[in-house]
């Protein structure tokens, strides 16, 4: 069991802050990374939270992250945005480009986000979920680095390539469901290893393709994709919209890439934003919606996406954040005491 301390989310957030100015990011950069790491915490979300803080550090101080980067916006099609990060953390670049998409969606009904030349190290549920807050149905896909094997492989070739998808409630927060395209994120492999957990059984290979449930094999092997060749045909579609259409680099692209700072991975991340009301068959839509959430939930055992997030959202609020002692140190250290 590991020990925990529980602290307030504003200390989350400022810790993040001057751990991030200190090495070199600017306030904007810093700032937007600590709204995004304490959202992770304030759901429960920790795989994301201030367990990635340590390579944000690493990626300002190996000079791969330019933290004081500005990223630019621009419109090359009525219903596209491109947000260009200019090689700095994407949760600034998407604070630009989201408002922009949103309003572009409303106007064409339908809107696509491009962000480019990123780092990207974060849960995507709270973009999608952004967006649906506005009222529109929001889709996120990003690319990362080679950690998973395709179909029939044994050798890491694309990211763990996440999506995320969000849709309007009537009442309380969005339906948002975001999920690695690998059988378990890299980052829970993570910590499985330093809490010296063994796997569950289809999570991964080790170096010689044997399937393991040894996290430090699979980390040095493959991962798998969830549901076999399904899974890894979403994982191909994520590295196409990222890659090829958002302009940036496939995930095999980027390992090749230095330095290895065990920092965010360089890449894209595309989004989609959707407005129902403007597909001809007027308001309904909502409701509709909603009879359908009242259908699944009637049968039992069943919940819903985030369901599990928004529950801790509501406590972490009011009592915080149980942070692992060691990491807590590790970031208060990295933050200067
Ligand atoms: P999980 O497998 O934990 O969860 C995937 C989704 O399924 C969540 O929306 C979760 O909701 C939902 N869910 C889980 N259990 C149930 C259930 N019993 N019934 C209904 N819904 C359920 O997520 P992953 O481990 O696959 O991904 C973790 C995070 O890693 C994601 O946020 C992803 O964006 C991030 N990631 C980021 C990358 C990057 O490069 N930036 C790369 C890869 C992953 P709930 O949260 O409520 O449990």
């Amino acid at each position: 069991m590991t020990d925990r301390e529980t602290i307030p989310l504003e200390e989350v957030d400022a810790l993040v802050r001057r751990a991030l100015t200190k090495h070199g990011a600017s306030s904007a950069q810093a700032a937007a990374v600590a709204r995004i790491v304490t959202s992770a915490e304030r759901d429960g979300s920790e795989s994301h939270g201030l367990f990635r803080v340590p390579g944000y550090v690493a990626s300002l101080r190996s000079g791969k992250v330019d933290g004081t980067a500005t990223p630019t916006l621009a419109h090359p099609a009525p219903a596209v945005v491109v947000v260009d990060a200019a090689r700095g953390f994407a949760p600034l670049a998407l604070e630009l480009g989201l408002p922009a998409l949103v309003d572009r969606a409303r106007e064409m009904g339908i809107a696509a986000l491009a962000i480019r030349h990123c780092f990207h190290f974060a849960a995507l549920w709270p973009e999608v979920e952004q967006i649906a807050e506005a009222g529109l149905v929001g889709l996120a896909v990003t690319a990362a680095t080679p950690m998973v094997a395709p179909a029939g492989g044994t050798k890491p070739f694309y990211g763990t390539n996440p999506l995320a998808f969000a849709f309007p409630r009537m009442d309380g927060p969005p339906l948002a469901f975001d999920m690695a395209t690998a059988a378990m994120a890299r980052g829970d492999i993570m910590l499985h290893a330093r809490d010296g957990e063994p796997l569950p059984p289809g999570v991964g290979i080790g170096p010689d393709g044997a399937p393991s449930t040894d996290p430090d094999a699979v980390l040095a092997g493959a991962q798998l994709p969830f549901g076999g060749y399904k899974g890894a045909a979403i994982a191909l579609m994520v590295e196409l919209l990222a890659g090829a259409v958002a302009g940036d680099l496939f995930s095999y692209e980027a390992g090749a890439k230095g330095p290895k700072d065990g920092g965010p991975p360089e890449g894209g991340e595309f989004l989609i934003a959707i407005d129902p009301s403007r597909f001809g068959h007027g308001d309904g839509w909502q409701a509709r919606a909603e009879s359908f959430f009242s259908a699944l939930a009637d049968i039992e055992g069943t919940r819903l996406p985030g369901a599990r997030r928004h529950g801790n959202r509501g406590d972490r609020h009011a009592a915080g954040a149980p942070i692992p002692a060691s990491l807590l140190a590790e970031v208060r250290r990295l933050a200067g005491g």
